[in-house]
């Protein structure tokens, strides 16, 4: 007997529909797509229960004939691109004609649809595949699309979603996403009768201010520095914020061609052309726009993801970072930068603990009060200690630096009094002169070996979140994650999948004195992917040293106990003249040299 028959449509469709419609954010962005696509200048979107029972959108679009209504929901159904050549050519949002045929499998759908030069339109009902009604039905020019009862068929599914608050918020981020590039749109959004967005066309500019400003009161694109380089390989514009308006919070937007995208890579350019700038724990918003010719990137991959792939990356990496640091260095806003050292076009991003890390030189939150969180680590740094192996050879080994040749000190801790000089050093007298210590780097090679120790007893401390913290990531992102969980486990931070691109971060490393979780975790996993190493070994170190540096980075001012404390620990590593990465941990000037000075 033969075993193997076709999927009737309606299975088939359910399951791609596991694909591409993931939760009711998912949902809404293709509704949306779709009118953006039939050139709809207005489109409302009407939401319930977090588009559980209804999402709606309502568009003044190109609308459908009767034929095209029926059709649109047919998988591989698409006006968009005719043979495979136009996947290069795209413009549109949309292509692959599995939304609708997706939607309309696991929801009750609606639509009412008419074009400019039909008198009368279409009204189509559909459930789970079937067309349930079909008739004549008047109605303006566009498309009026009703889904409800999303998953009704699909329990698993229903239960997978999240709170009602987690779904609109993640509705709201896609939303966020696709306004932003088309601020020459209206859009409202209502959410149980109540309007949470009304946003008028304008310019990008306007928009950003629309979404952002009313939670700053001033206008928030006073923040933001234009940036503008045109090139043959592609165009760059946007806004980029002024470094004394970086937060913790940072609102971060890339876009290529009218469409949302994560680019860790640009991401780097950007923060680059920062470096110096920026408090330690303190992340710059910015909006970029790119503009390429659609053959020269790969958008034909799955649906929800937001990566895209680019032919000329290296380049557009310095093309950036040049835009960025121009439009920074015009306004004045940012210091002299070492052009030397960063940008080559082979090596910005593979480096280690980039200046970025040590320059905690604008400290301005008087209000806050480091010593809550760092008396709590100083107490507990021994403890962190208990039960580890003591490491046979040194793991803070410096790695070899050519023509630098490594000063010798004398174990002990020097007993005299330290001080600190500004933010960034603690000056301290010894036998034979004075010693002069950077902070940052200092509590960095301490973090560090407890890092390596706790990832080689497989054991850490962590601090559990009372709100636990929801981390977004990419398609591409998820399998590196994974892979290091565990490793992030012993380094503190608990994690737990929720759905295919998310984790919630239950728990953080006891050190991280207040800093945000997600923007370190971030940071670790961008240094650690930009290692490019598939050994495991390497892998911890770096993420040990990413999160040695962030964590260092965290404390504003410290008292007479604390750096003596921070001087005791640090001698009392095998090795701490300098830094994982090579840097300069201390720096000892003679009595000789002093008196020379003389
Ligand atoms: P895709 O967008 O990838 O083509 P969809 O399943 O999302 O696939 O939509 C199928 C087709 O239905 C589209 O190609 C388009 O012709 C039509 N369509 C969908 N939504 C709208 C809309 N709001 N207005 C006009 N046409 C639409
Ligand atoms: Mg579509």
């Amino acid at each position: 007997m033969d075993i193997i028959r076709l999927l009737p449509d309606s299975v088939a469709n359910q399951i791609a529909a596991g694909e591409v419609i993931q939760r009711p954010a998912s949902c809404l962005k293709e509704l949306v797509e779709n009118s953006l696509d039939a050139g709809a200048t207005h489109i409302q979107v009407i939401v319930r229960d977090a588009g559980r029972t209804l999402l709606q959108v309502i568009d003044n679009g190109s609308g459908m004939s009767e034929t095209d209504a029926r059709m649109a929901f047919e998988r591989h159904a698409t006006s968009k691109i005719k043979e495979a050549a136009d996947l290069f050519r795209l413009r549109t949002m949309g292509f692959r004609g599995e939304a609708l045929a997706s939607i309309c499998a696991v929801a009750h759908v609606e639509v009412l649809t008419r074009r400019q030069e039909d008198e009368i339109g279409t009204l189509l009902e559909i459930a789970g595949s079937d067309v349930v009604r079909q008739e004549l039905a008047a109605c303006p020019v566009g498309t009026n699309i009703k889904v409800k009862n999303l998953f009704y068929n699909v329990p698993v599914r229903r239960k997978f979603l999240k709170t009602d608050q987690t779904e609109l918020r993640n509705l709201i981020q896609d939303f966020y996403r696709i306004v932003l590039v088309w601020p020459q749109v209206q859009f409202t959004l209502v959410h149980n009768d109540e309007i949470l967005f009304d946003l008028p066309a304008g310019t990008e500019k306007q928009r950003i201010g629309q979404l952002f400003s009313r939670s700053l009161k001033q206008d928030y694109t006073s923040h933001f520095v234009d940036i503008k380089v045109e090139s043959e390989l592609v165009s760059i514009h946007g806004f980029v914020g002024k470094p004394e308006s970086a937060g913790k919070q940072p609102q971060q937007y890339l876009f290529v061609n009218g469409r949302y995208m994560r680019h860790p890579y640009f991401h780097k350019a950007i923060l680059t052309a920062y470096a110096g700038t920026l408090g330690a724990d303190m992340n710059p918003s910015y909006f970029v726009y790119f503009d390429v010719d659609p053959e020269s990137i790969d958008v034909n991959i799955h649906p929800t993801k937001t990566e895209i792939k680019f032919q000329d990356e290296q380049m557009i990496f310095q093309i950036l970072l040049a835009a960025v640091r121009e439009a920074l260095g015009k306004f004045n806003v940012s210091p002299s930068l070492d052009f030397d050292v960063e940008g080559r076009p082979d090596m910005p991003v593979s480096r280690l603990g980039e200046q970025k890390y040590e320059m905690p030189r604008i400290s301005n939150e008087s209000h806050y009060n480091p010593f809550h969180s760092a008396t709590q680590v100083s107490k507990d740094w021994q403890k962190l200690y208990e039960g580890l192996p003591k490491s046979q050879e040194p793991i803070a080994e410096p790695m070899e630096r050519e023509g630098r040749e490594q000063t010798l000190f004398t174990v002990e801790t020097p007993t005299g009094t330290p001080t600190a000089v500004g933010n960034r050093y603690i000056v301290v007298p010894d036998k034979e002169g004075i010693l002069l210590i950077h902070r940052v780097r200092a509590r960095a090679c301490v973090l560090y070996d407890i890092y390596m120790r706790q990832i080689r007893a497989q054991q850490g401390v962590r601090e559990q979140l009372l709100f636990p913290d929801i981390w977004d990531l990419n398609a591409e992102q998820v399998p590196t994650v994974l892979s290091l969980k565990d490793d992030l486990r012993y380094l503190g931070f608990e994690l737990e999948q929720l759905s295919p691109l998310s984790f919630s971060v239950n728990a953080v490393p006891p050190q991280l004195n207040g800093q945000n979780a997600l923007a370190v975790l971030q940071n670790i996993l961008a240094e650690v992917t930009a290692t490019g190493s598939s050994v495991r070994e390497e892998w911890q170190k770096s993420l040990a040293l990413s999160l040695a540096y962030s964590a260092a980075g965290g404390q504003q001012t410290m008292t007479e106990g604390q750096m003596r404390e921070l001087m005791d620990q640090l001698f009392h590593l095998n090795s701490f003249t300098r830094t994982p990465d090579g840097k300069m941990v201390l720096l000892r000037i003679s009595e000789d040299e002093i008196a020379r000075k003389f």
